[in-house]
C-alpha cells in the first residue's frame, strides 16, 4: 500500500486549508450560534470544486479521487464540522448515488447543477421508524402507468431543507426480502407533495441543515428512477461504504483541529508560574490524542487508497469510521480538559468541535453498526 500523497494531493490540502481559514473560520462560531446554513458560501465552495469533488469534468466537476475527497472533508472539518458534513454528504451521498448508478441523462441534468452549487444534493434513507435497520423503511413508491407515486416520511436528512433535489429510497416490492424490494428515485424540490416539514435543532453541526421530509402522493416519472428497480438497497450499501470514509475524514479534521488549539493553549496558559504544557498530565493528554488521531489517519487514507485502486474496502471503511470517530470524540474531550473552564465556554471553539464530532459516531451507521459490519467480514 502506497500512503504517500501526490503533489496534487498536497496542493489540494493546502488550497482547502487556506480557503477555510480565510472564508470559514472567522464565521463558523456565529453560524453555529445562529443555527443557520451559510447559503452565501455555496458559490465559493463551487468555485473551489468542493461541490463536485468526484464529478467528472465533462459534467462541470473537479474529477478527483477518493483520497482527494477525504482531504477536502478533513481540512474543512478542522475549522467547521457543519460545513464538512455538508461537503461530505453532498458529494458522497446525493451526487455520489447519481454518479455511481445514474444514467447519462440523469448525470448531465443533476451533476452539472450539483457541481455549480445551483442545486445542493440530499439523500434520504433514514425514517422515523428505521435507522440502523435501514432496510426496514416504510416509504413506498407505487407504479402508476409511466409514473411512480411516493408516500412516506424521512428523518434527519442533511440538506433536506436547502437542497435542490433529494435521492429517496422507497419500497417498490413488499413481496420479497426487505433488502431486495427497494428502489431509489430523484425528487426535485418544488415537486407537488414533497415538503421539508421540520428543521431539526441539534447538539452539534448546527449550521448544517437537517430536516424531516414528507412525501404525500409525490408523482415522479420513471425517468426519475435511479438505478434498477428493487436494487436500491444493494446500491445504497456501496454508497455508504464510500460515505464512511468521508465521515472518518470529518472526524480526523475535528480531532486535529481541537488538538491544535489545545497545544497552543497549553503553551500560553500559565498556572503555578509555568505554562501548563510543562505538566506531565497535560503532555500525556496531548500525546495520547495525537497518537490516536494519527492511527485514525492511517486507517482513513488506507480505505480511501483501496477504494481508488478498485480493491475491496468495505471493512476498511467501517474500521476507519469506527476508530476515527471515537478517537476524535476523545481528542475533543481532552482538548476541553486542557482548556479547563475556558474550554467549557463558547469563547473557545473546542466545545463546538466536541459537539460536532459526536455525529461521526452516529451518522452513516453508528459505531455499533460499524462493529457489526467489521465482525461480519471477519466471521463470514
Ligand atoms: C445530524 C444528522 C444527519 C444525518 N443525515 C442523514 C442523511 O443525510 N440521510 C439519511 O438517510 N440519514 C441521515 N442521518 C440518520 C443517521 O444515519 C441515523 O441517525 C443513524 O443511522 C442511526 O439511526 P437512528 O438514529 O434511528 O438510531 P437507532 O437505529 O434507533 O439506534 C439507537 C441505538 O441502538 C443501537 N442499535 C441499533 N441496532 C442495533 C443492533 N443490531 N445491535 C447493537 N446496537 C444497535 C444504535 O447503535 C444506537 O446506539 C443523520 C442523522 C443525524 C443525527
Amino acid at each position: 500500500m502506497d500512503l504517500s500523497f501526490s503533489e496534487h494531493h498536497n496542493l489540494l490540502r493546502q488550497t482547502v486549508r487556506d480557503f477555510v481559514r480565510t472564508e470559514v473560520a472567522p464565521h463558523a462560531t456565529r453560524w453555529d450560534k445562529e443555527e443557520r446554513f451559510p447559503k452565501e458560501l455555496v458559490p465559493k465552495l463551487a468555485d473551489l470544486g468542493l461541490l463536485g469533488i468526484r464529478i467528472p469534468e465533462e459534467f462541470g466537476g473537479a474529477g478527483m479521487d477518493t483520497v482527494s475527497y477525504a482531504i477536502c472533508v478533513e481540512e474543512t472539518a478542522k475549522v467547521d464540522g457543519s460545513l464538512a458534513l455538508t461537503v461530505a454528504s453532498h458529494n458522497g451521498l446525493g451526487t455520489g448515488h447519481i454518479l455511481s448508478f445514474g444514467n447519462d441523462e440523469q448525470k448531465k441534468k443533476y451533476l452539472s447543477k450539483a457541481a455549480t452549487g445551483e442545486w445542493l444534493a440530499a439523500w434520504a434513507l433514514t425514517e422515523p421508524g428505521s435507522g440502523s435497520d435501514s432496510a426496514g423503511l416504510a416509504t413506498t413508491a407505487k407504479r402508476d402507468g409511466d409514473d411512480w407515486v411516493i408516500n412516506g416520511t424521512k428523518m434527519f436528512i442533511t440538506q433536506g431543507g436547502v437542497g435542490g433535489f433529494c435521492v429517496v429510497l422507497a419500497r417498490t416490492n413488499p413481496n420479497v426480502s426487505k433488502q431486495k424490494g427497494i428502489t431509489a428515485f430523484i425528487v426535485e424540490h418544488g415537486t407537488k407533495g414533497f415538503t421539508a416539514s421540520k428543521h431539526l435543532e441539534k447538539l452539534g453541526c448546527r449550521s448544517s441543515d437537517t430536516a424531516e421530509l414528507t412525501f404525500e402522493d409525490v408523482r415522479v416519472s420513471d425517468k426519475q428512477r435511479l438505478g434498477e428497480i428493487d436494487h436500491g438497497f444493494i446500491d445504497t450499501m456501496k454508497i455508504l461504504d464510500r460515505g464512511r470514509i468521508s465521515i472518518a475524514a470529518m472526524a480526523l479534521g475535528l480531532g486535529y483541529g481541537a488538538l491544535d488549539r489545545a497545544v497552543q493553549y497549553s503553551k500560553d496558559r500559565k498556572q503555578f508560574n509555568k505554562p501548563i504544557s510543562d505538566f506531565q498530565a497535560i503532555k500525556w493528554m496531548i500525546a495520547d490524542s495525537r497518537t490516536e488521531l494519527d492511527a485514525a489517519f492511517l486507517l482513513t487514507y488506507r480505505a480511501a487508497y483501496l477504494c481508488d485502486q478498485g480493491l475491496p474496502y468495505s471493512r476498511e471503511a467501517s474500521m476507519a469510521k469506527l476508530f476515527a470517530s471515537e478517537a476524535a470524540t476523545r481528542a475533543c474531550n481532552k482538548s476541553i480538559q486542557v482548556h479547563g473552564g475556558y474550554g467549557y465556554t463558547r469563547e473557545f471553539t473546542v466545545e463546538r468541535h466536541l459537539r460536532d464530532a459526536k455525529i461521526c459516531e452516529i451518522g452513516e451507521g453508528t459505531s455499533e453498526v460499524q462493529r457489526m459490519v467489521i465482525a461480519k467480514h471477519l466471521l463470514s
